[in-house]
C-alpha cells in the first residue's frame, strides 16, 4: 500500500483559496480571516505546561507579522509536538514540499507541504515545524513541485473524497463528502444549528444522501434541525426512533416535514457514497445506556478509512472488539470526546489509527478530553488533532494523496487536557477559617499562606477555633488563628 498523506497547517483564508482552485465540489466559501485564526508558535518549558510528560525542546519560530501574532492567545507549547522529532525541510517564501519515508504502516509515504498561495503572503506561511510529525524518520527533501502545477494536475481529478471535522464547540458534527454526495453524522449541539445551516451552505451541501444521529444526546443530534433546515435528506439514521427530549422532537420535526422517516439501522448495514463504502458497524447489540448505544460508522475510501463512534463507551467497544467488523482506520474519531470511560487500550490497538480526532469544546465543563486519553495517543504515537485546538478539521483524499487542513494553527499542546476551572464558593467570602485539608492546617482567611493554597485543598469553615482543634487541625504558625 502505497500512501501519500499532505499536510497543510495553516490558516483556512489558504484552505479556502486551495479548494476554490482545486475542488469541484469542494467548499469554496469556507471564509475565515487570517487575523482570527493564524498564530504563532512559541517556545515554552515544560514546567509552564503544567504538565510534567517529557517533550523536546523546539526552536523558537515566529511569523514576521505583528498583526497575526497579535491576534494569538497566550498559550504554552507547541502544537504538534511528538516525542522524538526530527527537523523538516526548509521553509521557502515560495513552495517546499518535502517527502519522508514511514515506518508506521507498510511502505507508507507521507508528504508534508507547506505552499503559500498566490494571494496570501509569505509571512503568512506556517512554519513547519508546527507541522506535526507523522513519522519519526527524518525527512528528506526530494521533491519541489509548485502550486500551480498541482493545481493543475488536480484539475484533471474528478474523484474526491472530504471528511470535515466540523468544530461545534462541545459535541460532534462530520460532513463527509464523496464524488458529490454527501452524508452528515452528527450536527453539534441545537445552539449550533445556525453553524450547522450556513456550513452547509458554504460547501453548497443542498442535498445530504444520508443524516445520522449517532445517538439522540443534544451535543450530536441537536444541530441537524439546522442541517434539515437548508438540505434536502434522502435517508435518517439514529440508534432510536423515539425519545424525550426537545431537540430529538425538533429532529423528527424537520424529518417529517421532508416526509422522510427515521431508520434505526442494524449494524452490518453497507451504504454507498460515491464510491466510499459506509459501514454500519455498531451498536451490535442494545444496551441501556445511550451513549453505548451509539451507532458506529466505519468509511473506507480506497486506501483510507474512517471510524466515526459517537458516544460509545466500553461496553460497546467490546462488542465491537468482539465481532468480525475490521476496526483498523487510518483515522479515528475518538469516541465521547475524549472521555476516560472510552478509547480502552484494546480497542485503540485494534483501531491502529494513524490520526486521531478529538471533537469537544474549549473549556468544556467535562474537562474533555482527559489527560489519561491523550497519554494513550501519545503512548501509541498517534497523530492528535483536537477541534478545541484547531477549530475546523478537514481531511482531503485525492489522487490517492490525502491533505489535512485545519482552521486555526494554535500552538496548544494537544496532549496535554484543559484544566478544570476552579470555582469559589459563596462561603468563601463569609467563612471564619480555611482549613487546608491537604495539610490540616487551618488559617484566617486573610493568611498568606491561603493564597497559596490550592482551591481543591480549601475548607471554607463557618464556626469555632476549638470545634476545628478537636477534629485534630492545626492552626497555623503565620496567623496564628
Ligand atoms: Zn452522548
Ligand atoms: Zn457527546
Amino acid at each position: 500500500m502505497k500512501m501519500v498523506l499532505m499536510k497543510r497547517l495553516k490558516t483556512f483564508l489558504a484552505f479556502v483559496l486551495t479548494l476554490s482552485l482545486l475542488m469541484a465540489s469542494g467548499c469554496p466559501s469556507l471564509e475565515t480571516s487570517v487575523s482570527e485564526n493564524s498564530s504563532s508558535v512559541s517556545e515554552t518549558s515544560l514546567e509552564e505546561s503544567g504538565n510534567g510528560s517529557e517533550m523536546p525542546e523546539k526552536s523558537e519560530s515566529t511569523f514576521a507579522s505583528d498583526a497575526v501574532n497579535s491576534a494569538l492567545p497566550t498559550n504554552k507549547t507547541d502544537g504538534f509536538v511528538e516525542p522524538s522529532e526530527t527537523s523538516q525541510s526548509e521553509e521557502s517564501s515560495e513552495t517546499s514540499e518535502t517527502t519522508a519515508s514511514s515506518e508506521s504502516s507498510e511502505n507508507t509515504e507521507i508528504t508534508i507541504s507547506t505552499e503559500t498561495e498566490e494571494t496570501t503572503e509569505p509571512t503568512n506561511l506556517i512554519p513547519e515545524d508546527t507541522l506535526s510529525e507523522t513519522d519519526q524518520e527524518t525527512a528528506s527533501s526530494e521533491t519541489t513541485e509548485s502550486s500551480v502545477e498541482s493545481q493543475e494536475v488536480a484539475e484533471e481529478v474528478i474523484q474526491q473524497f472530504e471528511v470535515h471535522f466540523i468544530d461545534v464547540g462541545q459535541g460532534d458534527a462530520s460532513l463527509i463528502i464523496c464524488d458529490g454526495e454527501a452524508m452528515l453524522i452528527d450536527g453539534g449541539p441545537s445552539d449550533k444549528s445556525d453553524l450547522i445551516y450556513s456550513y452547509l451552505q458554504k460547501c453548497e451541501v443542498s442535498q445530504l444522501k444520508y443524516i445520522v444521529g449517532t445517538h439522540p444526546d443534544d451535543d450530536h443530534i441537536g444541530g441537524l434541525s439546522g442541517a434539515l433546515n437548508y438540505a434536502t435528506v434522502e435517508r435518517a439514521f439514529c440508534s432510536v426512533d423515539e425519545y424525550d427530549s426537545r431537540p430529538f422532537s425538533s429532529f423528527q420535526k424537520y424529518l417529517n416535514k421532508q416526509r422522510v422517516v427515521l431508520e434505526i439501522p442494524e449494524a452490518g448495514t453497507e451504504l454507498e457514497l460515491g464510491s466510499a463504502k459506509v459501514q454500519i458497524i455498531g451498536p451490535r447489540v442494545k444496551l441501556e445506556d445511550t451513549n453505548n448505544n451509539s451507532i458506529v460508522i466505519r468509511i473506507v475510501y480506497g486506501q483510507y478509512s474512517f471510524l466515526f463512534t459517537g458516544d460509545a463507551e466500553f461496553d460497546e467497544e467490546n462488542s465491537l472488539l468482539n465481532s468480525s467488523y475490521d476496526l483498523s482506520s487510518t483515522v479515528l474519531k475518538v469516541a465521547h470526546h475524549g472521555s476516560e470511560y472510552s478509547t480502552s487500550d484494546r480497542f485503540l490497538k485494534k483501531v491502529d489509527p494513524e490520526y486521531a480526532i478529538i471533537s469537544c469544546g474549549r473549556d468544556n465543563a467535562y474537562g474533555f478530553p482527559k489527560q489519561s486519553i491523550l497519554d494513550k495517543l501519545k503512548d501509541q504515537s498517534v497523530d492528535l488533532l483536537r477541534t478545541d485546538i484547531y477549530g475546523d478539521i478537514v481531511f482531503v483524499i485525492e489522487n490517492e494523496e490525502c491533505q489535512i487542513y485545519v482552521e486555526k494553527d494554535v500552538s496548544d499542546d494537544v496532549f496535554i487536557a484543559p484544566g478544570t476551572i476552579e470555582t469559589v464558593p459563596d462561603s468563601a467570602n463569609t467563612c471564619d477559617y480555611i482549613v487546608n485539608t491537604n495539610t490540616g492546617k487551618f488559617h484566617y482567611p486573610g493568611c498568606s499562606a491561603v493564597s497559596k493554597m490550592k482551591e481543591k485543598n480549601k475548607w471554607y469553615y463557618t464556626g469555632t477555633r476549638e470545634e476545628l482543634i478537636g477534629w485534630g487541625y492545626v492552626p497555623c504558625k503565620i496567623c496564628k488563628p
